[in-house]
């Protein structure tokens, strides 16, 4: 008999159990894939953007929106300070980067991996590796025992930790959302909102693999102007991703249901269309001579050059420069400050950071991660409908809300 079962061994369900051990309990983790945190391990691009190094809570906790009156018993016990200390504990501090996200110091999710097992195995967790929990057994709002197939278990508290349904292939498969509606609890649907945009545009897929910081994009629906945000864009073979684009999906998503979503990107928001020009006449009068394919290049992004070459046109594209007209000058003024796409739709939960939905904050008690249905019950991490921007808020609620339910369980 143990006293607390963590079920599933991701960023939270690692916290929750290292946590309970080092408070003295005997505690048991359950994951059912071969190794722990594989989803950590993919974390901001296998470097784990592990918080966002803003430790004024009043400051920080209005990014997860309609959730922050809700977070503020649960961060007073675990905040991003804590974060830090922990990370700091464990051997691997962390350094702050743009827009205050935080890394390990070695750049390594991997490492956080690491610091995590190196915790449970301090408060000696036995960890149970290929055991999938099939069942979970309950009685008049109290869980007695979970089932890996023909095996049971039992404890007095059990910490359901099995993540939400992003990227299904490191283990999240909603498993967790199966048995807590079972067990009374409301399941808003999850949908994936840090999410890639997928566009068909081909001039965008030519740029597949370039990254751009500082370009504006701006969407429409039905022609109608909606919003701009600006930030940094990372062109894809299926489409747009970087940080500008998943923190705009969720506003998509909505659009997507109203028309027909356009968009423009403006490659120089900081220039105005005058200015522009000027820098492109100055490149043209050092190029006269010269086919304007061969010196779009100088004029435009780095890396985006074929895309707007495809977009100016196989004959614009081999005239000679003194033969350009004003006109047509200006048409490639205006085509970088808003180079056109059509947006097809999201990517799906394969390609998101997170997806939205889970159990609504009304039915756990925030100050110590208990269900509100289930008194032996504690609920974590992605499990939780709790929508956030990307930049380190989805892993501090796992280290936030693991820390929580492991310290009451
Ligand atoms: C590509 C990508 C990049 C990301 N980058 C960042 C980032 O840089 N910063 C950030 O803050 N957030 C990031 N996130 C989000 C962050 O990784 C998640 O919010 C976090 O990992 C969720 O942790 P969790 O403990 O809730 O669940 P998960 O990590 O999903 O873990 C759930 C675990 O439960 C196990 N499990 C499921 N069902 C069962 C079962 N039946 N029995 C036993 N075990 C089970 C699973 O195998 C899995 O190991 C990223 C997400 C993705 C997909």
């Amino acid at each position: 008999m143990y006293d607390v079962i963590v079920i599933g061994g991701g960023a939270s369900g690692m916290m929750a159990a290292g946590r309970a051990a080092a408070l003295g309990k005997k505690v048991l983790l359950l994951e059912k894939n071969k190794h722990l945190g594989e989803k950590l391990k993919i974390s901001g691009g296998g470097r784990c953007n592990i918080t966002n190094a803003e430790l004024d809570q009043r400051a920080f906790l209005p990014a997860y929106g309609t959730a922050e009156p809700f977070l503020y018993s649960t961060f007073s016990q675990f905040g991003v300070a804590d974060t830090f200390s922990f990370f700091e504990s464990q051997k691997l501090p962390l350094v702050v980067e743009a827009r205050k996200r935080a890394f390990p110091h070695t750049q390594n999710a991997s490492d956080v991996l690491a610091a995590l097992e190196a915790y449970m195995k301090q408060g000696g967790v036995t960890v149970s590796r290929g055991a999938a929990v099939t069942r979970v057994e309950a009685t008049e709002g109290h869980i007695e025992a979970v089932y890996c197939g023909a095996k049971v278990f039992s404890a007095q508290a059990y910490v359901c930790a099995t993540g939400s349904l992003s990227h299904p292939e490191t283990g999240s498969t909603g498993d967790g959302f199966h048995w807590l509606a079972k067990l009374g609890h409301t399941i808003h649907k999850p949908t994936p909102t840090i999410v890639p945009l997928s566009v068909h545009d081909a001039w965008s897929k030519l740029l597949s693999g370039t990254s751009l910081s500082f370009m504006k994009i701006t969407f429409y629906v039905d022609g109608e102007k909606q919003f701009s945000k600006t930030g940094k864009l990372l062109f894809t073979h299926f489409g747009l991703s970087g940080p500008l684009i998943l923190n705009s999906a969720k506003k998509v998503a909505d659009l997507l249901h109203r028309g027909v979503v356009t968009a423009t990107i403006d490659a120089y928001p900081h220039t105005d269309l005058g200015s522009l020009e000027k820098n492109i006449i100055s490149v043209f009068d050092a190029n006269k001579n010269k086919v304007l394919k061969n010196v779009v290049k100088e004029c435009v992004p780095l890396g985006t050059h074929r895309g707007v070459l495809l977009l100016l046109g196989e004959e614009l594209a081999a005239k000679k420069i003194h033969l350009v007209t004003k006109e047509e000058r200006k048409k490639i003024v205006r085509l970088l400050k808003a180079l056109p796409l059509t947006i097809d739709g999201l990517m799906g939960f394969d390609r998101a950071v997170v997806a939205d939905g889970g159990v609504p904050l009304e039915e756990v008690d925030m100050k110590t991660m208990r269900s509100r249905k289930i008194d032996n019950l504690f609920i974590t991490g992605d499990l939780l409908h709790i929508n956030r921007p990307s930049g380190g808020y989805s892993l501090q609620l796992c280290w936030t809300t693991g820390f929580v339910a492991g310290s009451h369980a």
